[in-house]
């Protein structure tokens, strides 16, 4: 592991000591410290309540820390514009508006014509695998191909960095491996820089190159676990001694820091 050492050249993002108390007097993060590597695929589970959601919120500036730190890594010769795309449990696409507009949307909000944004939102469209449903209206779609264009749109504006708040709960299993498959191609295509928080201990293992673990609420990071191995994630994977081990160390650790006795 390299050392710790704040904005190294492939930090995208760093919290550092970062507190969140709410108005009410909720505190919801406590000392809470965590680096994104560029390129690297984060898991984040936690007990639900934990501050997994407050994390990815601070991060897109949402929301502000109390104290502490966050720290953004400019890419050298880029212009200041740091780009985070979002994307929630529910797809939450206009239902008025066709495939092509709810994906050209962010696009639209800053400013960018139709003319000058149709290739870009094209591709968008085409990453997810949905070109022949551009035309078509949201209701006409799958619970799967609704989150397929949800995260279109938050790829349509090639973000530094996707957050990925639980987006496949609601999914049945089957459409959720199928999910969970299509978003590794996108990582692995696009060189995409991942924050995933899920549930399933799982998800987070088949999906993330390190899974974070957060205690309960204040929420802070209480074991961040390698997933070794640069093969293939595929049925194989998931049957694996590898993978089950992991899953384990994952599922004591999250005992662990839920106050849970391990057996
Ligand atoms: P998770 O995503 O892990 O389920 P959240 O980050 O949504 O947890 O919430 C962490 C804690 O902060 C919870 O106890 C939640 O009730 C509380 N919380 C979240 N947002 C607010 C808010 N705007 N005001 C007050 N409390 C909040």
């Amino acid at each position: 592991m390299p050392e710790r050492k704040p904005l190294s050249a492939n930090t995208v993002i760093e919290l550092v000591d970062v507190d969140k108390t709410f108005a009410n007097g909720t505190t919801a993060l406590r000392s809470f410290n965590l680096r994104l590597q560029q390129g690297e695929f984060t898991s984040l589970v936690g007990t639900s309540g934990c501050g997994k959601s407050t994390v990815l919120r601070l991060i897109a500036g949402l929301s502000r820390t109390t104290s502490g730190e966050l720290r953004r890594e400019q890419p050298e010769g880029e212009s200041s514009d740091f780009r985070i795309g979002f994307v929630f449990q529910e797809p939450t696409l206009l239902p008025w508006s066709r495939v092509w507009d709810n994906v050209y949307l962010p696009l639209r909000l800053r400013g960018q014509s139709k003319a000058a944004a149709r290739e870009t939102v094209n591709q968008a469209i085409e990453m997810v695998g949905l070109a022949d449903f551009a035309r078509v209206y949201p209701r006409e779609l799958s619970g799967g191909m609704k989150m397929r264009v949800s995260i279109a749109r938050a790829l349509v504006t090639r973000p530094q960095l996707l957050l990925m708040d639980e987006p496949f709960g609601a999914l049945d299993e089957q459409t959720r491996f199928a999910l969970n498959d299509q978003l590794l191609r996108l990582w692995q295509q696009y060189q995409l820089t991942i924050a995933f928080v899920t549930h399933s201990v799982y998800e987070a293992v088949y999906l993330g190159q390190r899974v974070v673990v957060l205690s309960s609420r204040p929420g802070r990071v209480t074991a961040d676990i390698e997933v070794s191995g640069d093969g293939q994630r595929d049925g194989a994977f998931r049957r694996s001694g590898h993978y089950h081990e992991t899953c384990e160390r994952v599922s004591q650790a999250l005992a662990a820091s839920a106050g849970v006795a391990t057996a």
